[in-house]
């Protein structure tokens, strides 16, 4: 198994040149508010369809380049910029530009599987990535991984819980590691009684208690299959096996994870559950910044809650675990499936439990070798997410 690149502390001065990859999203703005709070000069920024709040992004930040993934906002982003000499493009292949152009720090805030190309060439000019789409190591963990250890990329985790134990994890005494615990709020629909999860609409899904995010991963949080991507996220940054990687719930979210020592100790980080801290740290790595986040009040907070995941409330989490121990494409294909299902589900075409079960019948009609290459990535990708709308088709 490739583990070799993970999250590895390396020394170096703070960053300078910065592109952000989705600045429009949740991740994105926050990212926008602490690049202007600092001394940074930025590079790239890019946007699937929001070119209004991405040209206002790109008049405030003034960077080199300026990048829309839907072609058909060209037009739009033109009428918008044009008067500021920015360079702008449209359509993949600019998005991919956008990650190659030559910057420190890259934050890689796309959502999904579409942010694989440009995140994978941001890895390969060799900057440090500040890595928010989890999905991009869940379809292409060994690839990213590959090219982390060939351009000397460094990942720093953004997703609160890998930001966590990064921050805790003893790079210098790995064998004396255990285990990681990821913690997870158990989303929205925690206490529902289980007859009616199946009646919940995508107003509801999105809706939760803790955390206010794109509406992808707020399903996925929903369903807990964000946590089981969570988990094979963790398998690829720290280089551990599924079984030493436990998922509590804990809906008060505020410690992020832990790392287990052999002697016993358990090492946590907590926060006021707000992305700003976990992109700061990132930022600022390895020094740190200051960040416009509450600052955390345990006495207010009071009690921290803990509890085993519900396996028949949550299937998606089992579906991960398995997909992870069955490596091969299984994670590839997991992802591909969900996001189309979450798609659907959004869309008001599936209900919430089909989601869980379109991805379960996708894993059992699909058996694939790993993928070695983008193109086999892509490919197998392509393939799932056809085989999911069959299915869905069918239904
Ligand atoms: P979001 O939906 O708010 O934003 C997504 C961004 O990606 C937008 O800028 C959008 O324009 C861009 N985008 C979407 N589809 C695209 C495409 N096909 N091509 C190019 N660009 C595209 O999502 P978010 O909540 O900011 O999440 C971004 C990533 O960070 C996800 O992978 C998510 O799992 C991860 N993450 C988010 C949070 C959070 O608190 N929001 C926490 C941890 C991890
Ligand atoms: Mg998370």
């Amino acid at each position: 198994m490739a583990i070799a690149a993970r999250a590895e502390r390396k020394p170096g001065a703070a960053p300078k040149r910065v592109s952000i990859l989705g600045s429009t999203g949740s991740i994105g703005v926050a990212t926008v508010e602490l690049i202007e709070r600092g001394d940074f000069e930025v590079v790239a920024m890019t946007a699937n369809t929001n070119v209004a709040l991405l040209a206002a992004q790109a008049r405030r930040l003034r960077p080199q380049m300026v990048v829309v993934g839907d072609e058909s906002r060209f037009g739009a982003l033109k009428a918008l910029l044009s008067d500021t000499g920015i360079e702008l493009a449209a359509g993949p292949e600019a998005l991919v530009e956008a990650g190659a152009r030559r910057a420190d720090w890259v934050m890689a805030a796309i959502v999904g599987a579409a942010g694989l190309p440009a995140t994978l060439a941001a890895v390969t000019q060799g900057a440090v990535v500040a890595l928010a789409n989890k999905e991009v190591l869940v379809c292409a963990g060994d690839l990213v991984l590959a090219a982390v250890a060939n351009s000397g990329a460094t990942l720093l985790p953004v997703d609160s819980e890998h930001n966590a134990i990064f921050q805790v994890f003893d790079f210098d005494n790995r064998e004396a590691i255990e285990r990681i615990v990821l913690t997870a709020s158990g989303g929205p629909f925690r206490e529902l009684p289980l007859d009616e999860m199946s009646t919940v609409t995508p107003a509801q899904a999105i809706a939760h208690p803790i955390w206010n995010m794109g509406p992808k991963i707020s399903v996925d949080s929903a369903t807990m299959m964000n946590k089981g991507l969570e988990l094979i996220e963790a398998h690829y940054l720290f280089g551990l096996g599924e079984e030493r990687i436990e998922v509590l719930v804990h809906p008060e979210s505020v410690i992020h994870s832990m790392v287990g020592y052999a002697d016993g100790s358990m090492l946590a980080q907590l926060a006021s559950p707000d992305m700003r801290t976990p992109i700061a740290h990132t930022l600022a790595w390895p020094r740190r910044m200051k960040a416009p986040v509450p600052r955390l009040d345990l006495g207010a907070v009071g009690r921290l809650t803990f509890e085993a995941p519900d396996d028949a409330r949550f299937p998606a989490l089992s579906l991960a675990r398995q997909a992870l121990r069955s490596s091969g494409a299984a994670p590839t294909i997991l992802n591909a499936a969900n996001e189309v299902a979450v798609d659907a589900f959004l869309a008001g075409r599936i209900g919430f439990m089909d989601i869980s079960r379109t991805v379960a019948g996708v894993l059992a009609e699909a058996s694939f070798p790993r993928p070695a290459t983008l193109d086999d990535v892509l490919g197998l990708d392509s393939l799932a997410r056809r085989t999911a709308r069959d299915l869905l088709r069918r239904g």
